[in-house]
């Protein structure tokens, strides 16, 4: 990876009917594949070195699916298999595109970022011809709800689940399922059980605005049989995908009481999280810093992450947005979050 440790993207969705029926104008604009700009204001002028924009409009091959997950999840899962960890998250409002480029649709081509790598893990793994190298995949999928951790996987656990530190692994959460699989069709059964038990709750913004984070991850182990000491060594990878809560403000939503509750600890893991990446790529940049500086301890979500970012693992960053001028505001956030990201 280049001179930053975060790979950013920027995806534009098309306009929904909402903003078309109030005749929304888009404001985002593509000066050439790296360079997005924000016409309204001119301090919103952004940054060249944006790595990709996806403008759906422009040229609707240029923003599928299939293109997103080459330009992100291919590199990402080839960094897997080299043993690092790796992390991808979605960033932006509520009704942005994140769930649609993480998680997407069952519908041919509209598959997002996690069932293509699931798919493209299990193709890779089953080409091997290797005799003296083995594999083993297990899943996991949790959601973190105003700091609580609730297993997407087996939600007849109602109550929320401890997190805790293994001196050696690190932060993990107490008691999570952890489902071995051996190919794709048993990931996505656990995909679809787990995306029905999130929560979602309404708010003024958006029917199924969903409020928490959910946090998909495959512990990825390459076992290597030496024949002539016959001891096997492993190379663990853990992956990380990440559907973000929505990074609007709560008062944007009208949100009052539990949701306003809901909103401060929503942007306090968000704030952290961006706190902890823009931490991380001023390590790796000029401006060393030592990485007990960098504050992973914030909010659950950079804490279980933790192993995830920085160090040994490689993270990308998808900042979702709506093209509409009537986002204006959310869109502006959210490019200066993805901005101090890389
Ligand atoms: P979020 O997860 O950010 O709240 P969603 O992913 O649920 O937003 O997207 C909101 C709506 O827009 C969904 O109906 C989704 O299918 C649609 N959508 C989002 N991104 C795209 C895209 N790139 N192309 C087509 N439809 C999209």
């Amino acid at each position: 990876m280049a001179s930053s440790s975060v790979k950013v993207a920027v995806r534009v969705r098309p306009f929904n009917s909402r903003e078309m029926n109030r005749g929304a104008k888009c404001v985002i604009q593509m000066q050439d594949k790296s360079t997005c700009e924000c016409n309204t204001h001119s301090d919103v002028k952004l940054p060249q070195n944006f790595f990709t924009l996806y403008l759906q409009e422009e040229d609707p091959s240029f923003a599928s699916q299939r293109k997103v997950y080459q330009d992100i999840g291919e590199e990402m899962l080839l960094h897997a298999f080299e043993g690092y960890n790796v992390c991808i998250f979605a960033y932006g409002q509520t009704g942005a595109g994140k769930s649609y480029t993480m998680m997407g649709k069952q519908d041919p081509g509209q598959q997002g970022i996690i069932p293509q790598m699931c798919e493209d893990l299990f193709r890779q793994t089953a080409d091997n011809t290797d005799p003296d190298l083995s594999f083993s995949v297990e899943v996991s999928y949790m959601e973190i709800y105003c700091e609580r951790v609730r297993d997407l996987l087996n939600p007849k656990s109602r109550g929320a689940l401890r997190v805790r530190e293994h001196p050696i692994m690190g932060p993990y959460v107490e008691d999570l399922s952890k489902m071995a699989v051996t190919n794709y069709s048993d990931i996505a059964d656990l995909m679809d059980t787990g995306n029905k038990a999130r929560t979602v709750a309404a708010t003024n913004m958006n029917e199924t605005s969903s409020r928490s984070h959910a946090v998909f991850t495959i512990l990825f182990t390459q076992r290597r049989h030496d024949n002539m000491t016959s001891l096997d060594t492993e190379k663990v990878s853990k992956i990380s995908l990440v559907d973000l809560a929505g990074s609007e403000r709560a008062d944007s939503s009208g949100a009052k009481g539990m949701r306003l509750k809901e909103g401060a600890n929503i942007n306090k893991s968000l704030t952290t999280l961006g706190k902890v990446i823009s931490a991380l790529a001023d390590m790796h940049g000029t401006k060393k810093r030592r990485s007990d500086f960098i504050p992973y301890r914030d909010s659950v979500l950079t804490w279980l992450l933790r192993e995830n970012l920085g160090g040994n693992s490689r993270t990308a960053m998808i900042a979702a947005l709506s093209p509409a001028d009537i986002n204006y505001e959310e869109i502006l956030s959210t490019l200066r979050y993805a901005d101090r990201a890389k």
